[in-house]
């Protein structure tokens, strides 16, 4: 089962952030003059991720994402390497033109349930105490992807080895978060 790559930075087992931890620089993957975003927090909702949308390493079944207070994000070099690479996408993906690695996701839609978050690799920083990841989510999605129907009872099986509950959603948490927005918002809570 351990031949399985669900994702670099969870292949040799999950470790532990800082707890005293207050964010870092991200760098994309250009050798000249990379992009760089500082974030001044520790991120929350560390998770791995099946979906198609999010940027993943080569080779690797899963990305690595977690969300960080928009207002401690900022872009401190080569901001002019940045495109949106789907304006119309809820979470717009801001992406280096010339290596293609995404440095940070935002929402500008104030209704959304995850409005105020940015969503960010903590592998793309060098520093260690990040939060670790805590669950996969939307796990069925790595077929959309083109992975094995047939083994995914493997896939599910190395998550829950490396402590990753495997979810075919967001967890359940974060789908209580979303649908108590959604409440809200329509006056019935
Ligand atoms: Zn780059
Ligand atoms: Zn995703």
């Amino acid at each position: 089962m351990n031949d399985i790559r669900i994702h670099p930075a969870v292949d040799d087992g999950v470790r532990a952030g800082s707890d005293n931890f207050a964010g870092a620089s991200l760098h994309c993957h250009c050798i000249d003059s990379p992009v760089e975003v500082t974030v001044k927090a520790q991120c929350a909702h560390n998770h791995v991720c099946g979906c198609t949308k999010c940027w993943k390493p080569e080779g690797a079944l899963f990305s690595m994402v977690a969300v960080v207070p928009r207002e401690t994000l900022s872009v401190t070099a080569n901001e002019d390497k940045l495109e949106v690479i789907d304006a119309s996408a809820a979470i717009q993906r801001h992406a280096c033109k010339e290596c293609g690695v995404h440095m940070f996701g935002r929402i500008e839609n104030t209704d959304h349930p995850f409005h105020g978050l940015d969503f960010i690799h903590t592998e793309l920083s060098k520093d260690t105490g990040w939060a670790a990841p805590e669950f996969a989510a939307f796990v069925s999605s790595i077929i959309e992807s083109g992975a094995n129907p047939d083994n995914m009872d493997s896939v599910r099986g190395r998550l829950r080895q490396l402590g990753l509950e495997p979810y075919d959603c967001l967890s359940p948490p974060l789908m209580d978060a979303i649908a108590t927005h959604t409440a809200r918002a329509r006056g019935v809570l």
